[in-house]
Protein backbone atom coordinates (compact mmCIF):
# COMPACT_ATOMS: atom_id res chain seq x y z
CA UNK A 1 0.00 0.00 0.00
CA UNK A 2 1.36 3.75 -1.03
CA UNK A 3 1.59 5.41 2.24
CA UNK A 4 0.99 9.13 1.02
CA UNK A 5 1.14 11.12 3.84
CA UNK A 6 -1.72 14.13 3.98
CA UNK A 7 0.09 17.29 3.25
CA UNK A 8 -0.30 19.96 6.45
CA UNK A 9 -1.02 22.99 5.36
CA UNK A 10 1.46 25.87 7.23
CA UNK A 11 0.78 29.46 7.56
CA UNK A 12 4.51 31.33 6.48
CA UNK A 13 6.02 33.28 8.42
CA UNK A 14 6.70 36.51 8.13
CA UNK A 15 10.22 36.33 7.17
CA UNK A 16 9.57 33.31 4.38
CA UNK A 17 6.37 35.74 2.82
CA UNK A 18 9.34 38.40 2.38
CA UNK A 19 11.69 36.44 0.97
CA UNK A 20 9.21 34.65 -1.85
CA UNK A 21 8.05 38.74 -2.25
CA UNK A 22 11.60 40.10 -2.69
CA UNK A 23 11.96 37.45 -5.32
CA UNK A 24 9.74 39.28 -7.59
CA UNK A 25 11.00 42.95 -6.77
CA UNK A 26 14.78 42.85 -5.81
CA UNK A 27 15.80 40.98 -9.02
CA UNK A 28 19.30 42.14 -8.64
CA UNK A 29 21.08 44.80 -6.89
CA UNK A 30 20.14 47.38 -9.74
CA UNK A 31 16.62 46.88 -8.49
CA UNK A 32 17.11 47.34 -4.76
CA UNK A 33 19.26 51.28 -6.32
CA UNK A 34 15.47 51.78 -8.23
CA UNK A 35 13.38 51.29 -5.01
CA UNK A 36 15.64 53.27 -2.95
CA UNK A 37 16.26 56.45 -5.06
CA UNK A 38 12.29 56.13 -5.53
CA UNK A 39 11.54 56.20 -2.34
CA UNK A 40 13.77 59.46 -1.65
CA UNK A 41 12.04 60.88 -5.10
CA UNK A 42 8.91 60.19 -3.38
CA UNK A 43 9.91 62.17 -0.05
CA UNK A 44 10.72 65.11 -1.98
CA UNK A 45 14.32 65.03 -2.02
CA UNK A 46 16.06 67.23 -3.71
CA UNK A 47 19.24 65.53 -3.89
CA UNK A 48 19.80 62.27 -3.81
CA UNK A 49 23.55 60.05 -3.18
CA UNK A 50 23.48 56.45 -4.48
CA UNK A 51 27.12 54.34 -3.36
CA UNK A 52 27.79 51.20 -3.77
CA UNK A 53 30.83 49.06 -3.72
CA UNK A 54 31.76 45.31 -5.24
CA UNK A 55 28.43 46.24 -8.33
CA UNK A 56 25.44 46.83 -5.27
CA UNK A 57 26.66 43.19 -3.76
CA UNK A 58 28.20 43.99 -0.61
CA UNK A 59 26.86 47.53 -0.12
CA UNK A 60 24.40 49.97 -1.31
CA UNK A 61 24.04 53.67 0.34
CA UNK A 62 20.84 55.81 -0.84
CA UNK A 63 21.29 59.30 1.20
CA UNK A 64 18.30 62.00 0.55
CA UNK A 65 17.33 65.72 1.70
CA UNK A 66 13.65 64.64 1.83
CA UNK A 67 11.07 64.80 4.12
CA UNK A 68 12.00 62.08 6.17
CA UNK A 69 10.31 59.57 9.02
CA UNK A 70 9.62 60.03 12.48
CA UNK A 71 11.15 57.29 15.15
CA UNK A 72 7.55 55.78 15.14
CA UNK A 73 7.51 55.68 11.41
CA UNK A 74 10.53 53.46 11.21
CA UNK A 75 8.79 50.14 12.35
CA UNK A 76 5.94 51.12 10.20
CA UNK A 77 8.18 51.47 6.72
CA UNK A 78 9.77 47.95 6.90
CA UNK A 79 6.59 46.25 7.60
CA UNK A 80 4.98 44.83 4.56
CA UNK A 81 2.17 46.23 2.75
CA UNK A 82 2.72 49.23 4.61
CA UNK A 83 2.85 52.38 3.03
CA UNK A 84 2.25 56.75 3.42
CA UNK A 85 1.41 56.84 -0.27
CA UNK A 86 -1.82 55.15 -0.94
CA UNK A 87 -5.17 54.43 1.23
CA UNK A 88 -5.98 51.07 -1.01
CA UNK A 89 -9.55 52.59 -1.82
CA UNK A 90 -8.38 53.89 -5.77
CA UNK A 91 -6.07 51.72 -6.95
CA UNK A 92 -5.48 53.89 -10.57
CA UNK A 93 -4.88 56.84 -8.43
CA UNK A 94 -1.10 56.90 -8.18
CA UNK A 95 1.25 59.94 -8.19
CA UNK A 96 4.05 58.47 -6.60
CA UNK A 97 6.79 55.99 -7.69
CA UNK A 98 6.06 53.44 -4.60
CA UNK A 99 2.52 52.33 -4.00
CA UNK A 100 2.84 48.60 -2.82
CA UNK A 101 4.81 48.95 0.50
CA UNK A 102 6.54 46.42 -0.39
CA UNK A 103 10.39 47.22 -0.96
CA UNK A 104 11.45 48.06 2.68
CA UNK A 105 10.12 44.95 3.83
CA UNK A 106 11.67 42.58 1.00
CA UNK A 107 15.32 43.90 0.97
CA UNK A 108 14.66 43.94 5.05
CA UNK A 109 14.24 40.19 4.38
CA UNK A 110 17.05 39.51 1.78
CA UNK A 111 19.94 41.56 2.86
CA UNK A 112 21.25 43.41 6.03
CA UNK A 113 19.20 46.82 6.16
CA UNK A 114 19.78 49.95 7.88
CA UNK A 115 17.48 52.86 7.85
CA UNK A 116 18.41 56.33 9.82
CA UNK A 117 15.76 59.19 9.10
CA UNK A 118 14.77 62.82 10.85
CA UNK A 119 11.59 64.52 10.25
CA UNK A 120 11.27 68.17 10.76
CA UNK A 121 11.24 68.71 14.53
CA UNK A 122 11.97 65.30 16.15
CA UNK A 123 14.72 63.57 16.75
CA UNK A 124 17.03 60.97 14.41
CA UNK A 125 16.79 57.37 14.81
CA UNK A 126 17.49 53.97 13.11
CA UNK A 127 16.52 50.70 12.57
CA UNK A 128 18.05 47.50 11.10
CA UNK A 129 16.85 44.42 10.04
CA UNK A 130 18.70 41.23 8.56
CA UNK A 131 16.41 38.37 7.35
CA UNK A 132 13.97 38.50 10.47
CA UNK A 133 12.20 40.50 12.68
CA UNK A 134 13.64 43.96 12.77
CA UNK A 135 15.72 44.71 15.52
CA UNK A 136 14.64 48.23 18.16
CA UNK A 137 14.21 52.20 17.26
CA UNK A 138 17.29 53.47 18.63
CA UNK A 139 18.36 57.19 18.88
CA UNK A 140 20.89 58.06 15.97
CA UNK A 141 22.84 61.37 14.74
CA UNK A 142 21.57 62.60 11.31
CA UNK A 143 20.73 66.60 10.36
CA UNK A 144 18.09 65.79 8.27
CA UNK A 145 16.47 63.20 5.43
CA UNK A 146 16.93 59.36 5.14
CA UNK A 147 20.31 57.22 4.75
CA UNK A 148 19.05 53.20 3.82
CA UNK A 149 22.32 51.23 3.35
CA UNK A 150 22.04 47.28 2.38
CA UNK A 151 24.67 45.72 2.80
CA UNK A 152 25.13 41.81 1.62
CA UNK A 153 22.14 41.87 -0.35
CA UNK A 154 20.90 38.21 -1.13
CA UNK A 155 22.92 36.94 1.87
CA UNK A 156 19.26 35.34 2.90
CA UNK A 157 19.25 33.50 -0.06
CA UNK A 158 21.57 32.13 -1.56
CA UNK A 159 20.59 31.05 -4.70
CA UNK A 160 19.27 34.08 -5.99
CA UNK A 161 22.91 35.31 -5.47
CA UNK A 162 24.48 32.95 -7.79
CA UNK A 163 22.41 34.37 -10.37
CA UNK A 164 24.25 37.71 -10.04
CA UNK A 165 26.52 38.41 -12.80
CA UNK A 166 29.99 40.33 -12.20
CA UNK A 167 30.58 43.08 -10.41
CA UNK A 168 31.21 45.22 -13.57
CA UNK A 169 27.91 43.68 -14.93
CA UNK A 170 25.91 44.58 -12.14
CA UNK A 171 27.17 48.44 -11.74
CA UNK A 172 26.77 49.11 -14.98
CA UNK A 173 22.75 48.57 -14.31
CA UNK A 174 23.04 50.22 -11.14
CA UNK A 175 24.17 53.49 -13.32
CA UNK A 176 21.75 52.73 -16.07
CA UNK A 177 18.67 52.44 -13.21
CA UNK A 178 20.26 56.12 -11.57
CA UNK A 179 20.27 57.70 -15.34
CA UNK A 180 16.89 56.67 -16.18
CA UNK A 181 15.28 58.02 -12.71
CA UNK A 182 17.21 61.06 -13.54
CA UNK A 183 16.36 61.46 -17.08
CA UNK A 184 12.56 61.77 -14.85
CA UNK A 185 13.42 63.92 -12.53
CA UNK A 186 15.46 66.40 -13.71
CA UNK A 187 15.13 68.99 -11.42
CA UNK A 188 16.71 66.68 -8.98
CA UNK A 189 20.73 66.35 -8.61
CA UNK A 190 22.12 62.76 -8.56
CA UNK A 191 25.30 61.20 -7.58
CA UNK A 192 26.54 58.01 -7.84
CA UNK A 193 29.71 56.87 -6.24
CA UNK A 194 31.66 53.90 -6.45
CA UNK A 195 33.18 52.83 -3.33
CA UNK A 196 34.74 49.56 -4.27
CA UNK A 197 38.05 50.85 -4.36
CA UNK A 198 37.79 51.85 -0.97
CA UNK A 199 37.68 55.82 1.07
CA UNK A 200 35.70 58.44 -0.70
CA UNK A 201 35.21 56.27 -3.74
CA UNK A 202 35.11 57.40 -7.56
CA UNK A 203 32.20 59.25 -8.49
CA UNK A 204 31.08 57.49 -11.66
CA UNK A 205 28.24 59.60 -12.69
CA UNK A 206 26.72 63.23 -11.55
CA UNK A 207 23.78 65.60 -12.08
CA UNK A 208 23.06 69.42 -10.67
CA UNK A 209 19.67 70.08 -10.24
CA UNK A 210 18.30 71.76 -13.39
CA UNK A 211 15.81 74.87 -12.95
CA UNK A 212 13.46 76.38 -15.51
CA UNK A 213 9.98 74.61 -16.61
CA UNK A 214 9.85 70.64 -16.82
CA UNK A 215 10.61 70.82 -20.40
CA UNK A 216 13.86 73.24 -20.85
CA UNK A 217 15.13 70.80 -17.32
CA UNK A 218 14.70 68.16 -19.81
CA UNK A 219 16.62 69.30 -22.19
CA UNK A 220 19.49 70.22 -20.01
CA UNK A 221 19.30 66.59 -18.42
CA UNK A 222 18.97 64.90 -21.28
CA UNK A 223 22.19 66.63 -22.62
CA UNK A 224 23.82 65.83 -19.03
CA UNK A 225 22.76 62.38 -19.33
CA UNK A 226 22.83 61.46 -22.98
CA UNK A 227 25.93 63.85 -23.88
CA UNK A 228 25.63 66.94 -25.95
CA UNK A 229 25.49 65.33 -28.90
CA UNK A 230 22.17 63.56 -28.50
CA UNK A 231 20.83 66.99 -27.36
CA UNK A 232 22.13 68.74 -30.53
CA UNK A 233 20.36 65.97 -32.68
CA UNK A 234 17.42 65.99 -30.74
CA UNK A 235 14.15 66.86 -32.43
CA UNK A 236 11.69 68.65 -29.80
CA UNK A 237 8.01 65.93 -29.50
CA UNK A 238 4.59 67.66 -28.46
CA UNK A 239 1.58 66.26 -29.14
CA UNK A 240 -1.77 65.52 -27.57
CA UNK A 241 -4.55 63.28 -28.88
CA UNK A 242 -7.62 62.15 -26.61
CA UNK A 243 -6.23 62.94 -23.29
CA UNK A 244 -2.71 61.86 -23.94
CA UNK A 245 0.30 63.78 -23.96
CA UNK A 246 3.38 62.98 -25.61
CA UNK A 247 6.44 65.27 -24.96
CA UNK A 248 9.80 64.81 -24.94
CA UNK A 249 13.19 64.40 -27.46
CA UNK A 250 13.66 61.96 -30.32
CA UNK A 251 16.85 61.36 -32.52
CA UNK A 252 17.36 62.29 -35.66
CA UNK A 253 17.98 58.50 -37.63
CA UNK A 254 21.25 59.77 -38.25
CA UNK A 255 21.95 59.40 -34.12
CA UNK A 256 20.65 55.65 -34.48
CA UNK A 257 22.84 53.20 -32.34
CA UNK A 258 23.34 49.57 -32.92
CA UNK A 259 21.76 48.35 -29.44
CA UNK A 260 19.12 50.07 -27.90
CA UNK A 261 20.99 51.89 -24.97
CA UNK A 262 19.59 55.24 -25.30
CA UNK A 263 15.39 54.48 -25.41
CA UNK A 264 14.01 56.24 -22.21
CA UNK A 265 10.15 56.05 -21.83
CA UNK A 266 8.47 57.52 -19.10
CA UNK A 267 4.58 57.25 -18.22
CA UNK A 268 2.93 59.68 -16.09
CA UNK A 269 6.97 60.36 -14.58
CA UNK A 270 7.85 56.61 -14.15
CA UNK A 271 10.44 54.62 -16.41
CA UNK A 272 8.87 52.05 -18.04
CA UNK A 273 10.13 49.56 -19.96
CA UNK A 274 7.24 48.76 -22.41
CA UNK A 275 7.12 46.75 -24.99
CA UNK A 276 4.10 48.26 -26.51
CA UNK A 277 5.89 51.92 -26.37
CA UNK A 278 9.16 50.46 -27.71
CA UNK A 279 7.12 48.42 -30.55
CA UNK A 280 5.72 52.06 -31.24
CA UNK A 281 8.89 53.94 -31.38
CA UNK A 282 10.77 51.11 -33.35
CA UNK A 283 7.64 51.31 -36.04
CA UNK A 284 7.86 55.61 -35.87
CA UNK A 285 11.26 55.14 -37.03
CA UNK A 286 11.02 52.03 -40.02
CA UNK A 287 11.12 54.42 -42.48
CA UNK A 288 13.90 56.20 -41.43
CA UNK A 289 16.26 53.81 -40.18
CA UNK A 290 17.59 50.20 -40.96
CA UNK A 291 16.74 47.15 -39.32
CA UNK A 292 19.92 46.35 -37.44
CA UNK A 293 19.41 50.45 -35.86
CA UNK A 294 18.25 51.26 -32.65
CA UNK A 295 16.32 55.27 -32.44
CA UNK A 296 17.34 57.16 -29.44
CA UNK A 297 14.69 58.88 -28.17
CA UNK A 298 13.33 60.17 -24.71
CA UNK A 299 9.92 60.30 -24.67
CA UNK A 300 7.04 61.26 -21.83
CA UNK A 301 3.66 60.31 -21.84
CA UNK A 302 1.18 61.86 -19.15
CA UNK A 303 -2.22 61.49 -18.79
CA UNK A 304 -5.19 61.08 -16.14
CA UNK A 305 -3.98 57.80 -14.07
CA UNK A 306 -7.09 56.55 -14.84
CA UNK A 307 -5.84 55.50 -18.12
CA UNK A 308 -3.51 53.38 -17.32
CA UNK A 309 -2.63 51.03 -14.92
CA UNK A 310 0.60 50.60 -13.14
CA UNK A 311 -0.08 47.92 -10.85
CA UNK A 312 0.79 45.15 -13.51
CA UNK A 313 4.07 43.69 -11.95
CA UNK A 314 5.92 44.07 -8.35
CA UNK A 315 8.92 46.20 -9.87
CA UNK A 316 6.34 48.71 -11.65
CA UNK A 317 8.09 48.78 -14.73
CA UNK A 318 4.99 47.90 -17.10
CA UNK A 319 1.92 49.27 -17.60
CA UNK A 320 -1.43 48.42 -19.83
CA UNK A 321 -3.09 51.77 -21.10
CA UNK A 322 -6.74 51.16 -21.21
CA UNK A 323 -6.81 52.13 -24.80
CA UNK A 324 -3.34 50.97 -26.14
CA UNK A 325 -3.78 51.60 -29.97
CA UNK A 326 -4.28 55.14 -28.84
CA UNK A 327 -0.76 55.55 -27.08
CA UNK A 328 1.00 53.54 -29.86
CA UNK A 329 -0.85 55.79 -32.41
CA UNK A 330 -0.02 58.87 -30.85
CA UNK A 331 4.01 58.18 -30.65
CA UNK A 332 4.02 56.31 -34.64
CA UNK A 333 2.02 59.62 -35.77
CA UNK A 334 3.90 62.20 -34.12
CA UNK A 335 7.31 60.91 -34.25
CA UNK A 336 6.63 59.90 -37.59
CA UNK A 337 5.64 63.88 -38.36
CA UNK A 338 8.35 65.33 -36.56
CA UNK A 339 11.14 62.60 -38.75
CA UNK A 340 9.40 63.78 -41.79
CA UNK A 341 9.47 67.69 -41.53
CA UNK A 342 13.18 66.88 -40.05
CA UNK A 343 13.92 65.11 -43.69
CA UNK A 344 11.73 67.98 -45.22
CA UNK A 345 14.12 70.77 -43.43
CA UNK A 346 17.46 68.71 -44.69
CA UNK A 347 16.57 68.24 -47.97
CA UNK A 348 15.45 71.62 -49.28
CA UNK A 349 18.49 73.20 -47.30
CA UNK A 350 20.51 70.72 -49.62
CA UNK A 351 18.53 72.37 -52.35
CA UNK A 352 18.74 75.60 -51.57
P1 LIG B 1 6.23 52.26 -0.81
O1 LIG B 1 7.30 53.11 -1.42
O2 LIG B 1 5.51 51.42 -1.83
O3 LIG B 1 5.30 53.02 0.09
P2 LIG B 1 8.43 51.09 0.70
O4 LIG B 1 8.60 49.78 1.38
O5 LIG B 1 9.41 51.43 -0.36
O6 LIG B 1 6.95 51.15 0.14
O7 LIG B 1 8.47 52.24 1.80
C1 LIG B 1 7.54 52.20 2.88
C2 LIG B 1 7.28 53.60 3.46
O8 LIG B 1 8.47 54.08 4.10
C3 LIG B 1 6.96 54.65 2.42
O9 LIG B 1 5.57 54.67 2.11
C4 LIG B 1 7.41 55.93 3.11
O10 LIG B 1 6.41 56.44 3.96
C5 LIG B 1 8.59 55.48 3.95
N1 LIG B 1 9.89 55.77 3.30
C6 LIG B 1 10.66 54.89 2.62
N2 LIG B 1 11.79 55.47 2.16
C7 LIG B 1 11.74 56.77 2.56
C8 LIG B 1 12.62 57.91 2.39
N3 LIG B 1 13.77 57.82 1.71
N4 LIG B 1 12.23 59.09 2.95
C9 LIG B 1 11.06 59.19 3.65
N5 LIG B 1 10.21 58.15 3.85
C10 LIG B 1 10.53 56.96 3.30
MG1 LIG C 1 9.04 52.38 -2.27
Amino acid sequence: QISATRPVIRQLDEGAINRIAAGEVVERPASAVKELVENALDAGARRIEVAHADGGKTLIRVSDDGVGMTPDDLPLALARHATSKIDGSDLLDIHSFGFRGEALASLGAVGRLTITSRAEGHEAASVRVAGGAPGPVRPAALTGGTVVELRDLFFATPARLKFLRTDRAEAQAIGDVVKRLAMAEPHVGLTLRDLSGGGEGRVTFRVSPETGDLFDALYGRLGQVMGRDFADNALAIDAEREGLRLTGYAALPTYSRGAAVAQFLFVNGRPVRDRLLIGALRAAYADFLGRDRHPAAALFIACDPHLVDVNVHPAKSEVRFRDPGLARGLIVSALRHALAGAGHRASSTVAG
